[in-house]
């Protein structure tokens, strides 16, 4: 029997943006300008801007599946680009401002982008690649309201060019709304193309009282980039309920963050656990300092969140949901709550149960799959690759054919993370199978570290492991087997100024620590988890 419902009504962003500038013209959007002033206009000015981003696009030429790219901090325009460039049929290509020039002019050439819109305070960066890409044309965002260098466009002008009459093309659900590219093992970024109907599902359940529970009473606050997995999705939630927002701009540290928390009363915040380990530090060394809204939550994920940082933070009033995800699920997989009849039990339990990853959303089914090819039995010590699929989960990459072995036979993304689940159906991450490093929520790849070092000629071999780091979370130290005749003759310091020629500052090993020989497998891979053990107490310099 087929429904009476309008089932092909499609579920894009339109309706989103629409209701939000109907029913919340008066609600504030508040940005921190890179000289800490703060920008303020409402829903009704995002909506209005955001419509003409759309039509000055159309007036420009964009065609339905046409490349916009944004290389911007999180603040109003970004969130314009959020919407203005997917309702006008465009893909929203968000890129990460922390990515080496080379790694960006890989990915804008890959994606095709014909666009860009690009903060001002950004255009040194985008200097360093723009002879590499072929962009038709640049728009640039005047934050701090200096002049527009000779050769680009004004992103102010650029909007002036729409007269007022936009009209929606006919957008499918299944159109890509933006992409997001994430890091590969060999260091090729591997690009996600998001449909309206992924994210749109995945706003429901990312705003539902048991993950984000977002509201329009909140003062929603994301710390995570814009550039990064849709910053989790909050713009989107946000503006679906018409949530106050509060973007950080440029000023990620602590206390410019808690400074922006006290001033807008932010009662939501999300970001990874290296953000708040500041915060924390701060909030102890100045009791009483900041008088931040009662209830604040902040959702923390990216990285695992430790215990006790979940625990010093309720303290301080300050709730701490863990949650997990990936660029390829959108970005929302679980999420760390504890259950009714969880609330009884003792307090230690209850925080283990918080720092674990949690309860997969609705719709985001998980299995572990053991080395053995087995599903793993929820049991909380069988470990497997965690395995997921659902509405808002990749299928594939973007222009990718080789990739594909992310995906199992029947159907499952592999994650890479190493699991287990509880007989609760709570998932723990205890490691990973991918070689990569995590730093400050930022992804950092050890082969293409290796195979740089290794090209050094006084290099026999090298091999780079995460280390835990008290700020950063991890950080590479790289344990390098010199050639015998360079022995004495190559200095740490030196090596590190060879990478330095091809990788951004912050991938460089902290650590680079001579070696008799890289443990190996059987079949000579280099054994990671055997270096790893063998540098466990190592100490960084604070
Ligand atoms: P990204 O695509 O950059 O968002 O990175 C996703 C990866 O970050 C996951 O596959 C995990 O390895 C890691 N990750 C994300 N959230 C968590 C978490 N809460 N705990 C542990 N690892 C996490």
């Amino acid at each position: 029997m087929r429904s009476t419902m309008m089932d092909h009504y499609p579920l894009t962003l339109v309706p989103i943006l629409e209701r939000a500038g109907k029913l919340f013209g008066k609600v504030e959007i508040v940005s921190n300008l890179p000289d800490k002033t703060l920008h303020r206009h409402t829903y009704a000015d995002f909506y209005r801007r955001a419509r003409a981003l759309a039509e000055a696009l159309h007036r420009a030429g964009l065609k339905k599946g046409d490349r916009v790219a944004t290389l911007m901090w999180n603040h109003y325009a970004h969130l314009e680009a959020y919407f203005g460039i997917p309702v006008a049929g465009g893909v929203l290509h968000t890129l990460n401002l922390r990515l080496h020039p080379d790694d960006l002019t890989y990915i804008v050439t890959h994606a095709d982008d014909r666009f860009l819109i690009v903060d001002d305070v950004l255009l040194p960066l985008y200097e360093k690649f723009k002879d590499r890409v072929k962009i038709e044309r640049v728009f640039v965002v005047p934050l701090t309201g200096k002049p527009i260098p000779e050769g680009y466009e004004n992103y102010e002008d650029f909007l002036k060019t729409a007269m007022g009459d936009f009209q929606y093309p006919a957008l499918d659900e299944h159109d890509t709304l933006g992409m997001c590219y994430t890091s590969g093992t060999t260091g090729k970024p591997k690009g996600v193309a998001y449909s309206h109907r992924a994210v749109v599902l995945h706003s429901f359940a990312a705003g539902l009282a048991g993950a984000m529970g977002l509201t329009q009473h909140d003062v929603a606050l994301p710390v995570v980039p814009m550039f990064h997995a849709n910053a989790w999705g909050v713009p989107f939630v946000a503006t679906m309920v018409g949530t106050k927002q509060v973007f950080p701009g440029p000023h990620l540290d602590p206390q410019s963050l808690l400074d922006l928390f006290e001033k807008e009363q932010v009662t939501f915040a999300a970001g990874v656990p290296t953000i708040w380990l500041g915060a924390q530090q701060l909030l102890e060394k100045n009791p009483g300092r900041w008088k931040l809204a009662p209830g604040l939550r902040l959702t923390v994920g990216g990285a695992p969140t430790p215990e006790a940082l979940i625990r010093s933070m309720d303290r301080h009033g300050i709730e701490i949901i863990h949650a997990w995800g990936m660029t390829e699920t959108t970005p929302l997989g679980s999420v760390s709550r504890l259950k009714s009849y969880m609330l009884d039990w003792p307090e230690d339990k209850k925080y283990a149960y918080r720092a674990k990853q949690g309860l997969p959303s609705p719709f985001v089914e998980a299995r572990i799959m053991t080395d053995s090819g087995e599903e793993g039995a929820w049991d909380g010590q069988t470990m497997g690759e965690l395995q997921v699929r659902g509405p808002w989960v990749a299928a594939s990459y973007y222009n990718n054919p080789d990739a594909t072995d992310r995906w199992t036979e029947d159907g499952w993304f592999k994650t890479g993370d190493v699991a287990c689940i509880d007989p609760e159906g709570y998932i723990e991450i205890r490691d990973r199978t991918k070689d990569l490093i995590k730093s400050g929520g930022e992804w950092i790849s050890s082969v293409d570290l290796e195979n740089t070092l290794m090209a050094h000629p006084a290099v026999a071999e090298a091999a780079v492991v995460a280390i835990p780091h008290p700020k950063w979370q991890e950080r590479p130290l790289a344990a390098v087997v010199l050639k015998e005749e360079y022995h004495g003759k190559v200095t740490p310091e030196e090596l590190q100024e060879f990478l330095g020629r091809k990788f951004a500052k912050w991938w460089i090993p902290d650590a680079i620590v001579f070696v008799d020989e890289v443990p190996k497998t059987s079949v000579g891979k280099f054994q990671k988890t055997k270096l790893r053990e063998q540098f466990k107490d190592w100490k960084w310099n604070e």
